[in-house]
């Protein structure tokens, strides 16, 4: 199987967001329930000026591809600054969070070394 997803392809997909990340939007590009892919998935993100993704973790590692803007990374504890441009690896389990203090939306892809995002339990460490 072989497809190509970009952001048009998903454009009816509505923004998933949750109480619990105030200014954090998401689609999913790349998943088991939307297109039957495995091993691997993938989704877009937004953290809106003054928006924050919380302090969490999870089982699966996962990466972050930066595209759009700049945000503070926090590494369990240890802040960084990250911009457009820039991946992250982030270890299974190791805390982390983001927060865009700029006024410029932040934009990522994120992936996960699962066949679903539903499969990745989210613990928050707040
Ligand atoms: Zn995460």
């Amino acid at each position: 199987m072989i497809f190509v997803k970009n952001f048009n392809s998903i454009s009816s997909q509505e923004w998933k967001t949750s109480e619990k990340y105030p200014g954090v939007r998401w689609k999913f590009l790349v998943d088991a329930d939307i297109d039957g892919s495995k091993g691997i998935s993938c989704g877009f993100a937004e953290v809106l000026p003054g928006g924050k993704l919380t302090l969490h973790h999870h089982a699966p590692d996962e990466i972050y591809v930066v595209t759009n803007g700049s945000a503070t990374l926090n590494k369990d504890g240890e802040l960084e600054e990250i911009k457009k441009g820039d991946v992250v690896y982030i270890s299974n389990n190791a805390k982390h969070a983001l927060k865009n203090n700029t006024s410029e939306t932040f934009g990522f892809y994120w992936l996960f070394p699962t066949d679903r995002f539903k499969e990745v339990e989210y613990f928050s460490d707040e």
